[in-house]
């Protein structure tokens, strides 16, 4: 008899992560990194939003009559970061120069 393969499973989980992970209001961060200096510049957060009319943040949220604290999600899901790597020199770095 086979084992049974675990692949299926496993990547079924981070389908479903990367859904929860799309689907509420969440802030993104971005982080440059210059390779050519080793400096990097980390941009504002933007706030990325869900299409909810049960979320609190969303441009869809009900405006009816409800009880929001009881049947909306009221708080932003946990930020995500990433890190972009630029074979250059950071901006600060071509403005003295080098
Ligand atoms: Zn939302
Ligand atoms: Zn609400
Ligand atoms: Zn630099």
């Amino acid at each position: 008899m086979q084992p049974a393969l675990t692949h299926s499973k496993t990547s079924q989980d981070i389908a479903l992560n990367e859904v929860l992970i799309r689907a509420m209001c969440h802030y993104r961060q971005v982080n440059y990194y210059y390779i050519k200096c080793g400096h990097s510049d980390p941009k504002e957060p933007e706030e990325i939003h869900c299409e909810y009319t049960s979320c609190k943040f969303s441009p869809n949220h009900r405006t009816d009559d409800h009880k929001c604290k009881e049947m909306c999600w009221q708080s932003h899901q946990f930020p995500q970061q990433f890190t972009r790597q630029i074979d250059a020199y950071c901006p600060a770095c071509v403005a003295s120069g080098q």
